[in-house]
């Protein structure tokens, strides 16, 4: 097949509106339960991606001067494009990912609440505001505004192809930047969807939302390219090389990269709530979620219940490509060997899988581990996979210990019938986001903000944080009236000074 032949393989739908600049390479994007070939995609290089961002630089500044109403308006043409194609956007997610076609409905309801959320928001979180100038300029005024950065490269992953992206995708925007997309090379198709999305709902701004294609070369050049900020998503030794790549051009970045979440579950907790969440965080998704539950400590005293739910309720979870299978297969087929490895791992080393354990082609069973150690890379390492280590603790804050002795901390989760107890547990657990009698629902909450702590990253999506992420302060004092003394001039009397200290002498001196 020629590269023209080739390229008219794409249609509109999936990757038509992809710039292809001068580029001859291209790479297949296929569906990982089939193989069939969901669409082919440029390999955009530096020069590619440069033009790219060039050509989004004039947008930027239009975007930006849209004001936050013409912004909230475009915004909600957008999010009711996507409402009212939820099913052509989903289909192509379940063809490209492999997640069942519900699945990706519910990942693209949560996108379009977030645009929701972020355009309404928009204004009140970063707009120009009056704050008390203080003693010292007690004849000024002093205003602080958060104003855009101009171009933000969004870096993604292809867990989430529409949900994860727009969490940075949807706050960069609504607070005035363009952006230039880069989806996971497992995902173009998705990508190049939602930008296509963008040119039809928002015509007379269509390059503030933009997107290039290819692998990581295509994404350290995005790093290079004079960027306001970098927002990456994806896994911890990624985000090195992408924080190494924005060091040379000083680019501000923001890190969103993977977990080991743990859930607690405590004396009193409602086992059988905990052991349906459980199952759901930790197999959903094939448990390609970063936000997934991966581990389990369960006190003494409900474990032997917990095991029994668990182990009952996955039995009844069958993986596959159909409308009726519980999840698919590994989007990215090198993940089973991860899996693998971790299952291996955790046998060897003392553990025993209670139900599943095999892999089969690339669809991993569900997977329940016991008594694996510590040690084991089932319990340390990010697996990204349906399985779930269970062990027995003596009490919630030996849970609590063993939760936070992860170089990981993203969220996690809490179960028990104590108010106070489930959130002072919560509130010590080392993670930005904690679900209390449920998994994942902070995402699900606009106004959260969503990020981690350590090899987890750095920075915040969602919520008004999401929102100050993708700008920069600006101070501005406005002087109202001059003082008889002036003491930031040549022109100040000598015994200035003196008067100063002895009024801070007064209004601070006192304090001991
Ligand atoms: P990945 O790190 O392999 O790739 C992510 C993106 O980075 C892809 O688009 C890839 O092309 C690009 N990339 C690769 N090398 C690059 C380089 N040198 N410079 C610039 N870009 C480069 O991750 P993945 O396998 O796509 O995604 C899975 C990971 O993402 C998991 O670790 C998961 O936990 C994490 N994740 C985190 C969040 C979060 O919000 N914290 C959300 C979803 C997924």
């Amino acid at each position: 097949m020629s590269l023209a032949e080739q390229l008219d393989t794409v249609t509109d739908a999936a990757a038509g509106t992809v710039d292809r600049h001068a580029t001859t390479e291209t790479f297949e994007s296929t569906n990982p339960a089939t193989g069939a070939v969901v669409g082919v995609f440029p390999v955009h290089d530096a020069a590619a991606v440069q033009e790219t961002v060039e050509r989004a630089r004039p947008a930027a500044q239009r975007w930006a001067d849209l004001g936050f109403d013409g912004r909230r308006q475009r915004l909600a043409a957008y999010r009711g494009y996507l409402a009212r194609r939820m099913h052509e956007l989903a289909d192509l997610v379940h063809r490209e990912n492999g997640k069942p076609h519900a699945d990706a409905i519910l990942e693209i309801t949560l996108a379009v609440d977030h645009l929701a959320w972020a355009g309404a928001h928009a204004a009140k979180t970063l707009g120009q505001r009056r704050v008390r100038a203080g003693m010292l300029a007690a004849n000024h005024a002093a205003y602080l505004e958060y104003q855009p950065l101009g171009v933000v490269g969004v870096i993604g992953p292809w867990n989430y192809p529409v949900f994860t992206p727009m969490g940075s995708i949807a706050y960069a925007l609504a607070a005035g930047n363009a952006v230039v997309f880069k989806p996971s090379e497992y995902t173009p198709a998705v990508g190049a969807w939602l930008a296509a999305a963008w040119r039809a709902a928002v015509p007379d701004v269509a390059d503030a939302l933009q997107v290039v294609t290819g692998f990581g070369e295509t994404g350290a050049a995005l790093c290079r390219a004079g960027v306001g900020k970098l927002a990456f998503t994806g896994s911890a030794p990624t985000g090195r090389k992408v924080m190494a790549a924005c060091a040379e051009t000083l680019t501000p970045v923001l890190m969103e990269l993977g977990g080991k979440d743990a859930m607690i579950v405590d004396d009193d907790a409602d086992v059988a709530a905990a052991a349906d969440a459980a199952v759901w965080g930790a197999m959903s998704n094939a448990g390609q979620t970063c936000i997934g539950i991966e581990r389990v400590y369960v006190t003494s005293p409900v474990y032997d219940r917990f095991v029994a739910e668990v182990t009952e309720r996955v039995g009844g979870l069958r993986p596959g490509s159909d409308d009726e299978a519980a999840y698919g297969p590994m989007t990215m087929a090198s993940q089973t060997d991860v899996v693998r490895r971790h299952l291996d791992d955790a046998t060897s080393s003392g553990g025993r899988a209670a139900v599943g354990g095999t892999v089969d082609g690339g669809f991993v069973a569900p997977t329940v581990l016991l008594d694996v150690p510590e040690s084991s890379s089932a319990v340390r390492e990010e697996t990204f996979g349906p399985t779930l280590t269970i062990t027995r603790v003596r009490d919630a804050e030996e849970a609590l210990e063993r939760t936070n002795a992860s170089s990981y901390g993203l969220a996690g989760a809490v179960f028990s019938r104590s108010r106070a107890r489930a959130m002072d547990l919560a509130r010590r657990m080392r993670s930005g986001m904690t679900s209390v009698n449920s998994v994942l629902t902070f995402a699900s909450v606009p106004a959260l903000p969503f990020g981690g702590v350590g090899e987890s990253g750095f920075g915040r999506i969602h919520g008004e944080d999401g929102l100050k992420e993708f700008t920069r302060a600006k101070a501005i004092t406005r002087q109202r009236y001059a003082l008889p003394v002036n003491l930031m001039s040549f022109t100040r009397p000598p015994a200035a000074a003196d008067a100063l200290a002895r009024v801070m002498g007064m209004v601070h001196g006192r304090h001991r």
